[in-house]
């Protein structure tokens, strides 16, 4: 009897062993699948027309359409890495809507927003880059309060932070100021790092302005340059960081002048490939300072 016991608790040790040496070694297999699974986070790429994402597209390898909706998704890889480049359309709508798939889908590590953009420091020349160290939305304002009759007054309209809080941005004089998303640090620092590379113009750190408008009056874009501290203005960029910092995701915002009004220069539709030859190689030095690599 008490042996049978002794060996009936003996044989209970060696199935608990087993059984933890079974758990234990699944535990290790799913470890190394998540460990392979966040060194497999892609690189998200968004460029908003055709002329501004496809040639990055072209230069992947083992590319693999993908679409949503209207956004298309190149899926591929560059030096072995996985990146993916997202033709999401023109605007501030089509970009956080890409930008939220795009989270949602892919899980990205990082995502840069690249595209052409209008100058509002008259220092800057059509092909010079901005790299975003700041992106703010310039079309979130707040206007003057006026009865009936008393016209229109763009000059004292005030930027309106609809990130201040969740109450009425409208009723709040907290929500009285500009909104600006930080570009990410080992973004910028990969971006800084090959700015020799780019013999076509100037590299230079900035703010990024965006909204759904094209302003082409000199005087605005100048309050603008003025008050919110705005190097180019484009559609997209403010929308895309938004979204990135709502998950926490590393973002950064790089754009060529293809067009500056305050100087004169003239639209050149060839910047937005130059600013996808830079791009490519701000990507490819961010992949070698990645830990997976
Ligand atoms: N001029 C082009 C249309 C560009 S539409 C044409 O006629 O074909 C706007 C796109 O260009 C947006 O994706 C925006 O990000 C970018 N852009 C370039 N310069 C801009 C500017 N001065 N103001 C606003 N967006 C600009």
């Amino acid at each position: 009897m008490k042996n049978n016991m002794l060996k009936k608790y003996s044989l209970l040790g060696i199935i608990t062993l087993l059984l933890l040496s079974v758990v234990a070694g699944c535990n290790s297999t799913s470890k190394t699948a998540t460990e392979q699974k966040t060194a497999q986070r892609p690189i998200i790429i968004q460029g908003p027309m055709p002329i501004e994402a496809e040639n990055f597209a072209k230069r992947l390898e083992n590319v693999k359409e993908e679409k949503s909706g209207d956004f298309v998704f190149y899926i591929g890889t560059l030096d072995n890495y996985p990146v993916i480049v997202a033709k999401t359309g023109k605007g501030m709508e089509n970009t956080a809507a890409a930008t939220a798939v795009a989270i949602e889908k892919f899980n990205p590590i990082a995502i840069i927003n690249q595209g052409t953009s209008g100058g509002h420091d008259p220092s800057l020349n059509v092909f010079d880059i901005v790299l975003g160290k700041r992106t703010v939305n310039i079309g979130s304002l707040k206007t003057a309060d006026k009865a009936e009759n008393q016209g229109i007054d763009p000059t004292i309209w005030k930027p309106m932070d609809l990130m201040a809080s969740e109450g009425s941005a409208g009723e709040d004089p907290n929500a009285e100021k500009p909104r600006f998303y930080e570009g990410d640090k080992d973004l910028l620092a990969a971006a800084n790092a090959v700015k020799d590379k780019y013999t076509k113009g100037k590299v230079v750190e900035g703010t990024i302005g965006s909204a759904d408008v094209w302003n082409n009056e000199v005087d605005r874009i100048k309050w603008f340059h003025t008050k919110y501290g705005t190097s180019v203005e484009e559609m997209e960029g403010a929308s895309a960081a938004q979204i990135a910092k709502a998950y926490d995701v590393p973002f950064l915002g790089i754009r060529v002048l293809s067009n500056n009004k305050v100087n004169g220069g003239k639209y050149n539709p060839n910047t937005a490939a130059a600013n996808q030859e830079y791009v490519y190689e701000v990507v490819k030095k961010y992949i070698t300072t990645l830990p997976s690599k």
